[in-house]
C-alpha cells in the first residue's frame, strides 16, 4: 500500500492508496471519528460496490446510505437536497461522518453536503474512477452546478481521509479510464518532467490497468497536486497552473455541450493546444510538443479541436472563463516540459495561430 499526506496544518489528512481497501474495516476504523455514517453514492456504482463497504462499516452503530442518479446533470441543488433528507429523515447528528463513494460528481456532492450539514460534519472521500483519484478528491473543492455555470455553488472543505481502492478501476470503462489518464499526464506536464517519462515507458501498462503501475500513477500524481494545493489552498496563486489546457477544454466542453466530451478528452485537446502556444512563444520545443502527442494517442486521447468549433468559438468561450482577471486572459503555458506558469500577456495572434495548428 502506498500512503502520503496532504499537508495543510490543522486540515491535514493522508491519502491511502492500494489493492482490497474498501474490504478493510481497519483504516475506516481509525480514521473515522464518531459512530455513525452515510454512504453517499449513485445508481451505477452502488450495486458493484456498496455491499462490501457496508459490511466494513458494521461496526459502527448507525451506517445508512443514499444511491443519487448518475451523471453530471444530477450535480445539482436539488439531488444534493436528497443527501439532507436522508441525513435528517435518519436522524444524523453532528457526530456522524459523510462517505463519498463514486466519482467525482458524488465527491464534489458529498463534500459540499458535508460542509453544509449542521455547518459542517467529517467527511471521507473512496474515489473510484481515475480521474477523481488522481485529481478531485485532492485539494479540497467541492459543490454543484447552477444552470448558469459548472461549480458555481460550493465551498473549500478538506475530508478526514481519501481512500482509493485501485480493484475499483477494474469496472470502469475505457473512455473513463482514459480521460483520467489525460490529468494525469498534466501532472507530468506542469510540474514533474521525471514522472512523464516515467509515463512515455509505462503507458502501455496503466491502459492494461497494471495494478502496481496504476498505483505507482495515482501516488505520485496525488503527490503533485498535493505539492501544489500545499503551496495556495484558496487559488491565489500558483495552485492555477492545475489548469494547464483547461482554459482551451472549458471552451470545447461548453461547446460541445457537457458530456459530449469527457472532460478529461477536453483537457487533452487543450493541452496540446497550451502546448503549441507554450512552442509559439519560444519556451518549449516542437520536440515536448511530440512528445505530449505520442502519450495522448497511445491513450487515444484527441489531440485536435473537435471539427464544428472554428477559432471565434473558442475567443468567445474563453473570454467568458473564469481565468480572465482585469480584462486579461490568463493561460497556463510551459516553460519548460515540467515548469509551468501563468501568464496574461499572451498575444492574440499566437493564440489564433496555436488553434489553427490544433484544427480550430
Ligand atoms: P463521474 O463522477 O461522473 O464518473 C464517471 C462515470 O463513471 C459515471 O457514470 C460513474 O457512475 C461511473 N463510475 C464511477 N466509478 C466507477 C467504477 N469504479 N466502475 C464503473 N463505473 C464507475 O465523473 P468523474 O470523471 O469521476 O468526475 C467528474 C466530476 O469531477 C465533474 O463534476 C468535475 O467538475 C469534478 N471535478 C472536481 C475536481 C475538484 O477539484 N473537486 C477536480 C476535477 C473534477
Ligand atoms: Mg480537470
Amino acid at each position: 500500500m502506498h500512503s502520503l499526506n496532504v499537508d495543510l496544518g490543522e486540515r491535514s489528512y493522508p491519502i491511502l492508496i492500494g489493492s482490497g481497501l474498501l474490504g478493510n474495516a481497519e483504516f475506516l476504523r481509525t480514521h473515522i471519528r464518531g459512530r455513525q455514517v452515510l454512504v453517499v453514492t449513485n445508481e451505477t456504482i452502488a450495486p458493484l460496490y456498496l455491499e462490501g463497504l457496508l459490511e466494513s462499516l458494521a461496526g459502527f452503530d448507525k451506517v445508512d446510505s443514499v444511491a443519487l442518479p448518475d451523471g453530471e446533470a444530477f450535480k445539482t441543488l436539488d439531488t444534493l437536497n436528497r443527501i439532507f433528507d436522508t441525513l435528517l429523515e435518519k436522524r444524523h447528528d453532528r457526530s456522524t461522518t459523510i462517505v463519498a463513494l463514486g466519482g467525482g460528481v458524488i465527491g464534489d456532492m458529498s463534500g459540499f453536503a458535508a460542509a453544509c450539514y449542521q455547518r459542517g460534519v467529517d467527511f471521507v472521500q473512496i474515489p473510484t474512477t481515475l480521474l477523481s483519484q488522481v485529481d478531485s478528491s485532492v485539494g479540497g473543492k467541492t459543490g454543484v452546478n447552477h444552470p448558469l455555470g459548472k461549480n458555481m455553488i460550493g465551498a473549500f472543505y478538506q475530508p478526514q481521509l481519501v481512500l482509493i481502492d485501485i480493484d475499483t478501476l477494474t469496472t470502469l470503462p475505457d473512455r473513463e479510464l482514459s480521460a483520467g489518464i489525460a490529468e494525469v499526464i498534466k501532472y507530468g506536464m506542469i510540474c514533474d518532467a521525471e514522472f512523464f517519462a516515467w509515463l512515455e515507458v509505462n503507458m502501455d501498462r496503466l491502459l492494461a490497468r497494471d495494478p502496481e503501475a496504476l498505483a505507482y500513477a495515482i501516488q505520485r500524481s496525488c503527490a503533485d497536486k498535493a505539492a501544489v494545493v500545499a503551496e495556495d489552498e484558496r487559488e491565489s496563486g500558483r495552485r492555477a497552473i492545475l489548469n494547464f489546457g483547461h482554459t482551451f477544454g472549458h471552451a470545447i466542453e461548453a461547446v460541445q455541450g457537457y458530456g459530449n466530451w469527457l472532460h478529461g478528452e477536453a483537457v487533452a485537446a487543450g493541452m496540446v493546444m497550451a502546448a503549441k502556444l507554450s512552442q509559439l512563444r519560444g519556451w518549449i520545443e516542437a520536440e515536448d510538443v511530440a512528445r505530449l502527442s505520442v502519450l495522448l494517442s497511445k491513450a487515444s486521447l484527441p489531440q485536435q479541436s473537435p471539427a464544428n468549433m472554428g477559432v471565434d468559438d473558442y475567443l468567445t468561450a474563453m473570454s467568458v472563463d473564469k481565468k480572465v482577471q482585469d480584462g486579461k486572459l490568463r493561460l497556463v503555458l510551459l516553460r519548460a516540459l515540467g515548469d509551468a506558469r501563468v501568464v496574461a500577456d499572451s498575444p492574440r495572434e499566437q493564440l489564433i495561430e496555436a488553434l489553427r495548428a490544433c484544427g480550430a
